[in-house]
């Protein structure tokens, strides 16, 4: 029987991925995003790390609906800032997913820095929550170097200014099933797989 596992997001497009990233892994699951459950309030994000926030999300939304539920938090690490803007990477400009605020400021930030000091990666934790309480993470990165200048049109967020390790593009000039391959997202959900397959029974 194909089971119905809830991803905590109310964005449509993050549903979509997850499904092609799951049904890759060989997961049979029926997998809806939060926004069937309209009447469930958004969680604050009130953890220090990824893993506490996925984790967050993932045990709040197993108890709303009494359903397995799945959630990820990721955002980008720069090496020579210490890891941040970490946790804060969608707000890292002020206002929550203002996308090209976040990415101007960064910029600006690392203006005087060379690229061989401009290592950073992208990271993501993948959780599962059962409405048993029992809960499980995984972890993952994509590394590579800041450009100074932004290219590409793909993808969201700092896309344009990461270059994968061993690429010559950016994230947002590769295809969305290019990125989903090599992505901190993809990675830490393909390796969340086996253990949602597992638990799900
Ligand atoms: P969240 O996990 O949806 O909360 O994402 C946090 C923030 O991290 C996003 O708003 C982006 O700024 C950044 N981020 C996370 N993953 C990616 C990615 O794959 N590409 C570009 N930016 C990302």
């Amino acid at each position: 029987m194909t089971r119905r596992l809830v991803l905590a997001t109310r964005n449509a497009h993050k549903v979509v991925e997850l499904r092609a990233i799951l049904a890759g892994a060989g997961l049979d699951v029926d997998l809806v995003g939060a926004d069937a459950y309209p009447d469930i309030p958004d969680v604050k994000e009130t953890g220090v790390t990824f893993a506490e926030n996925a984790l967050l999300k993932a045990r709040a939304l197993a108890e709303a609906t009494g359903l397995p539920a799945v959630a990820d938090d990721s955002g980008l690490c720069v090496d020579v800032l210490g890891g941040a803007p970490g946790i804060f990477s969608a707000r890292w400009a002020g206002r929550h997913g203002d996308d090209a605020a976040n990415l101007a400021l960064l910029l600006a930030q690392l203006g005087d820095i060379d690229t061989p000091h401009r290592a950073a990666h992208f990271a993501c934790a993948a959780a599962l929550a059962l409405p048993d309480g029992t809960t499980r993470v995984a972890e993952a990165r994509l590394t590579g170097t800041l450009r100074h200048t932004p290219a590409g049109t793909g993808g969201f967020g700092y896309d344009p200014i990461l270059q994968p390790d061993g690429d010559t593009r950016t994230c947002a000039e590769l295809t969305p099933a290019e990125k989903n391959a090599i992505s901190h997202r993809g990675k830490a959900f393909r390796a969340l797989a086996p253990t949602v397959a597992e638990l799900l029974g």
